[in-house]
């Protein structure tokens, strides 16, 4: 690599982090075949439930550049949301921290935007795409390979100093700059996410989730009604979990973000239990008008708050 690429690499690192990303790793565009492999198996073993668009596109998702014709790089980036707000009901239903704010597809796409404006001025003639949980990607792989952290016994990425509570969100260009390496697995002999795992989603010797157990997946994904099997499993989670991001060590170690966009509305922290069970269309509509928890839907968010009665 020359020393203009590791120049660029530099300006574009310091624009990210001008924008706010916590950290920006960059790997290889290549074929991911150990990673399809694995999701092969996976979709066999049925974990993904009623996500089947996560059978399609498996092409694309298994190499980049079949994405972004004559993809050289992966830049992958972090964004914190590691927050210290708690609702303050212990008894209420309770909604994952990701979802406290503004939707982050929206922020970060901006962001994004920008950022990529940006690079194609610090790279003449690059082309590219950027993407934010939006594209048939392997993400947390890319950010592995890119030296943002490993993945987990709980199949999340965890970085050392910042824990794993964090989005992430990719830039495929087709111009060369020097590339990362992956970090070790530092979960060692750790298995409090596998025990304090309330549906035993996640296998018992991890890096294994069946989605169709995970409270994520029955708040969020399922269309259908939530089995069940599930009755005094959810722990009062209406949309998402953080169960085990919350018990994993390495989250000791995450700071607060001070992105505006993620702050949430007092109001929101301030509901209790009663208001949860009370809550009404117009409320719903104006309580989440612009956050990601709009994706269940009114009717979707009362079947969950139902669920847990
Ligand atoms: S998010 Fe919750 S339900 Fe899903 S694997 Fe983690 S602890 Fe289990
Ligand atoms: S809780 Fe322990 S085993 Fe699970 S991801 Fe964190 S460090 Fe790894």
């Amino acid at each position: 690599m020359s020393e203009n690429q590791f120049e660029q690499k530099n300006l574009i690192i310091e624009a990210a982090k001008t924008l706010g990303f916590s950290r920006i790793g960059f790997a290889r565009a290549s074929s991911l075949d150990q990673s399809a492999e694995r999701l092969t198996q996976w979709l066999e073993m049925g974990y993904q439930g009623e996500m089947k668009y996560m059978e399609n596109h498996f092409n694309l998702r298994k190499d980049p550049r079949q994405l972004v014709p004559g993809a050289k790089t992966v830049i992958v980036l972090s964004f914190n949301y590691a927050t210290k707000n708690i609702q303050k009901d212990k008894n209420a239903p309770k909604i994952a921290k990701y979802a406290f704010g503004k939707d982050y597809h929206k922020v970060l796409r901006k962001k994004l935007k920008s950022l990529f404006s940006t690079i194609q001025e610090i790279c003449p003639n690059c082309q590219g795409r950027y993407f934010t949980d939006s594209a048939p990607i392997m993400e947390r792989d890319w950010a592995e390979l890119a030296g943002l952290g490993w993945k987990g016994k709980n199949t999340l990425l965890i970085h050392p100093q910042a824990g794993s509570f964090f989005f992430l969100a990719e830039i495929i260009i087709d111009t060369e700059l020097p590339y990362d390496s992956p970090m070790r697995d530092y979960c060692g002999s750790c298995r409090r996410c596998i025990d304090a795992c309330p549906t035993d989603a996640i296998d018992k010797n991890g890096y294994l989730m069946d989605a169709k157990k995970c409270i994520s997946y029955l708040t969020i994904e399922l269309k259908s009604q939530i089995p069940d099997e599930f009755k005094d499993k959810m722990d009062n989670w209406v949309f998402g979990c953080d169960i085990c991001q919350d018990v994993c060590p390495w989250n000791k170690f995450s700071t607060p973000h001070s992105e505006v966009n993620f702050f949430p509305k007092e109001e929101l922290l301030d509901l209790t239990s009663q208001d949860w069970h009370a809550l009404t269309e117009e409320k719903f509509a104006d309580l989440f008008e612009s956050s990601a928890v709009k994706r269940t839907g009114f009717n979707g968010l009362s079947r969950n708050l139902s669920f847990i009665k």
